[in-house]
């Protein structure tokens, strides 16, 4: 039996324009470029990486952009709101500089005795930014003064037509549980530090994966034999569960929870330093060992991008 899980190592989402969302998460959020790589499985398109300074896992976010792809749907089996964590005192400092951006804002509103705010990404993916004691250490050079930035995330948000069957797996193993109910929102948390929110809507229709929404939700693992013991627990448990995948920075499983959410299992290490110096993350495209012979062409054919100037 595997351990119960730590929390979020990364959410995955997709954006539309790479350059829209670069700006958008680094210039307005003031997270930092972590890496510039591709997709492993579809190397024409880009896979960027905000975090913290050092990438942690926690405050990992990630998107495929795909430039002129429609939009998605939010619906049912999705994680539909990614929330991120800030100080305490922070909302007003967040709602003026949203505002400034002409981003609409929606709140602050109180939620189980913390103060939110909504809003969306320009491609529509929802957004939260939550006041919270606790949080990682943030990035100090970006644009967002220290005492106000992103210290990662605060919990994801799955939108589900029913919640039953994705709390007992949640509770059944992941180590997770129940945390608070307020009218359709059911709150999971994992005790260290790790939340996750169900939303019950049996009205909505299922969701579809394209720009604005969620691909998926990675849980952290500490090793490989810890990963191992997963795979072999889900398949058990009669979950479809994939191969182990290399994705450089860390190793991969993939299967759906009940409700239809992908969720993927990733090993802490080796981790993003692994390939470039703490320093220098984000600054040149990255590629794995088995894409290097063919840079120049897969170079070419990704859209060019002009990089944060800060770290
Ligand atoms: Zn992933």
């Amino acid at each position: 039996m595997p351990h119960s899980i730590p929390g979020i190592h990364h959410v995955t989402a997709i954006a539309g324009d790479p350059q829209q969302n670069l700006d958008f998460y680094t210039g307005i959020l003031g997270l930092r470029l972590v890496k510039l790589t591709i997709n492993f499985d579809d190397p024409g398109t880009y896979h960027l990486y905000y975090g913290n300074e050092n990438g942690t896992p926690g405050t990992i976010l990630t998107f495929f952009p795909w430039p002129g792809a429609p939009r998605g749907r939010h619906g049912t089996g999705q994680a539909t709101v990614v929330s991120f964590a800030i100080p305490a005192g922070s909302v007003k400092f967040w709602v003026e500089r949203l505002q400034a951006s002409q981003i609409r804002v929606d709140g602050p509103f109180p939620r189980f005795d913390e103060q939110v705010l909504a809003f969306a990404d320009p491609d529509g993916l929802q957004l939260e930014l939550i006041e919270t004691a606790t949080g990682f250490e943030p990035w100090r050079q970006g644009p967002v003064p220290a005492e106000h930035a992103i210290r990662g995330f605060h919990s994801v948000t799955l939108t589900e037509p029913g919640c039953e069957s994705t709390a007992a797996f949640l509770t059944g193993g992941m180590g997770f549980g129940k945390a608070g109910e307020a009218s359709n929102r059911f709150r999971y948390s994992t005790g260290a530090g790790s939340t996750i929110d169900l939303l019950s809507a049996p009205e909505l229709r299922r969701g579809m994966v394209a720009v604005g929404t969620v691909h998926h939700v990675a849980w952290r693992t500490p090793d490989d034999a810890e990963q191992r013991a997963w795979q072999h627990e889900l398949a058990t448990r009669g979950h479809d569960v994939t191969a182990v995948r290399d994705r450089k920075y860390f190793h991969s499983i993939y299967f759906n929870e009940p409700g239809g959410v992908l969720f993927e299992i990733a090993t802490d290490p080796p981790g993003l330093t692994v390939d470039e110096p703490l320093d220098e993350l984000g600054r040149r495209l990255m590629l794995p060992p088995w894409l290097e012979p063919q840079r120049t062409r897969i170079e070419g054919a990704l859209p060019r991008l002009k990089l944060p100037l800060a770290g």
